[in-house]
């Protein structure tokens, strides 16, 4: 009896027949190839890079069914239903299914019909679903916003905790794990936590050059955000604000400066949701007022602007939404105004939740990451690349930092004391408790560690506990400190740190703004 080779269709021919594209991406044909020919593969490419291919054509080229896990059912049915009019046997099992259609994806399973499966992460670790896939001939194992897996990562959801049985229930099927945004601790968990350890990494540049990056200290948030829209006229863009409320209130305004606008949250009924969001991808120069509810999965090439009128919750969630711009790698713009008041508010709703305190302390500092790129006087570009372990050379000339420098001071003293606090103390501590050793605060905890003996106690007494707070962050978003999850969110000195204690490097921070001028006081006398 001949056998049936696992490979039997030629990567660049699916990609032609079936979806139509000329050539691959970039490293897209690297990771197809390498997991048609039965090899694991961690793919960390950025929002529109194209990972869907990179699992989809080896499910098509290999013999048997690819199974994809995937978070949200509006994602799933998006995919499936793509993915039926290119002719592919695609289906979904979810909780949206009736019985019979479920009873139908189940029968087409096991009738060997199906080349793409999608299920939810729960689901996958049902004895029902492992029966069900234990005689199906399986392609291979994809796992989508692999982030989801790490507690270290924006997204956490426990359920993909189970994924790693697979490597142990179906050993020899590839597995392919897929992500656009994941710092360096995240990375490294989702590998250990999917046991791809000897998967092979494809990671291409985060860097998206089409998108200029505007951050601007909040003043007059809605003159700031017409300003912005201005540049936008006849143009699509999507405007993020943190509650319900916000999106409609705001929506209705720009309605009444005559910007077309229309809001998007979970809370809006789902007839308007999905006429909504029909219409901002139909028409042109809509401005969609939204809540982050919206754009997981949404496909619209030509979105000109992001704008945020709260801050996000970490840089990773601020790079995925501002990647929602200018995926057809036209000039578009990401712009963000924002002022303690979210900050405070977002602090608020983390120490509020009810996750426990590692996972708070987790989400406290990812916050704070994101304001460090706020406060820096450095290009923002370079800030959110070092985010995510890349090298830039700064000087985009394509950010607000970059084409217009804040006033800043030359802060080399003032990153010393810090970094010496953060060192003398044994860089076993969080931002809050160096600070109080800075300004000298006597704490029960700095009594209990004998701090107050330390040299460096009070040393930073010339500034407020603010400004220290502030220069801790820009420190951490120069990547002079780290922030070590695995303790609690202790500070840490990096490498870098040294050439500054040597006086090799000197460090330039952002000046504190008075709220107003000068100029502006005078003229309201
Ligand atoms: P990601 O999941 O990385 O955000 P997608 O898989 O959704 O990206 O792909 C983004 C867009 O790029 C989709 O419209 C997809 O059809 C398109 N695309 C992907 N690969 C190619 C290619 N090789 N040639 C042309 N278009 C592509
Ligand atoms: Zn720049």
């Amino acid at each position: 009896e001949p056998t049936i080779p696992a490979t039997f269709k030629d990567p660049l021919a699916v990609l032609n027949d079936v979806f139509g594209y000329a050539a691959f991406r970039g490293e897209q044909e690297d990771v197809v190839r390498h997991v048609t020919e039965g090899g694991d593969a961690v793919v960390l490419f950025p929002t529109g890079a194209g990972k869907s291919l990179c699992y989809q054509i080896p499910a098509l080229c290999r013999r048997g069914v690819g199974i994809v896990v995937s978070p949200l059912i509006a994602l799933m049915r998006d995919q499936v239903e793509a993915l039926r009019q290119a002719g592919v046997q695609a289906a979904a099992l979810n909780s949206s299914l009736s019985r019979e259609e479920s009873y139908q994806v189940r029968r087409d399973l096991m009738d060997g019909k199906l080349d793409l499966l999608y299920v939810a992460p729960e689901r996958v670790a049902t004895a029902g679903f492992q029966n069900l896939i234990a005689d199906a001939d399986i392609a291979l194992f994809a796992i989508d916003e692999a982030h989801c897996v790490s507690q270290w990562g924006h997204d956490f959801r426990p359920e993909y905790r189970d994924l790693n049985q697979l490597a142990e229930l179906f050993p020899g099927i590839p597995r392919v794990a897929l992500t656009a945004t994941a710092d360096a601790v995240t990375r490294a968990d989702i590998i250990e936590r999917l046991g791809l350890g000897e998967a092979r990494v494809f990671a291409t540049s985060f860097d998206r050059p089409n998108i200029s990056y505007t951050i601007v200290e909040r003043d007059n948030a809605r003159q700031q955000l017409l300003a912005c829209l201005a540049r936008h006229k006849g143009e699509s863009g999507i405007v993020y604000c943190l509650s319900r409320a916000k999106v409609e209130d705001t929506a209705e305004w720009l309605d009444g400066q005559g910007i077309r606008a229309l809001p998007y949250h979970a809370g809006l009924d789902a007839g308007v949701r999905s006429a909504n969001q029909d219409a901002f991808l139909k028409e042109d120069g809509l401005c969609l007022v939204a809540t982050v509810a919206f754009g997981m999965g949404i496909d619209k090439p030509d979105v000109r602007y992001i704008a945020h009128l709260d801050i996000p919750s970490s840089v990773e969630a601020y790079y995925q939404e501002t990647g929602r711009a200018g995926r057809d790698g036209l000039p578009s713009e990401a712009w963000m105004s924002y002022g303690m008041a979210d900050v405070v508010q977002r602090r608020r709703m983390i120490q509020e939740g009810n996750a426990p305190d590692t996972v708070k302390r987790v989400e406290l500092g990812k916050l704070n990451a994101l304001l460090g790129i706020c406060e820096t006087v450095d290009c923002r570009r370079k800030a959110i690349l070092a985010h995510f372990g890349e090298a830039h050379p700064g000087h985009c000339g394509n950010c607000d930092t970059c084409l217009s420098p804040v006033e800043s001071f030359d802060g080399t003293e003032a990153a010393i004391k810090a970094m010496a606090a953060v060192y003398r103390t044994g860089q076993m501590f969080g931002a809050g408790h160096i600070v109080d050793v800075l300004t000298g605060k006597v704490t029960e905890k700095v009594k209990r560690f004998g701090h107050d003996n330390q040299p460096v106690f009070g040393a930073g007494k010339d500034m407020d506990a603010k400004t220290w707070q502030s220069v801790l962050r820009q420190l951490t978003a120069a990547g002079l400190i780290a922030i070590d999850h695995n303790a609690h969110g202790a500070l840490t000195l990096s490498e870098d740190a040294r050439a500054v204690f040597r006086k090799e490097r000197t460090v330039t921070l952002r000046r504190d703004r008075p709220r107003k001028t000068t100029k502006q006081l005078r003229a309201q006398k």
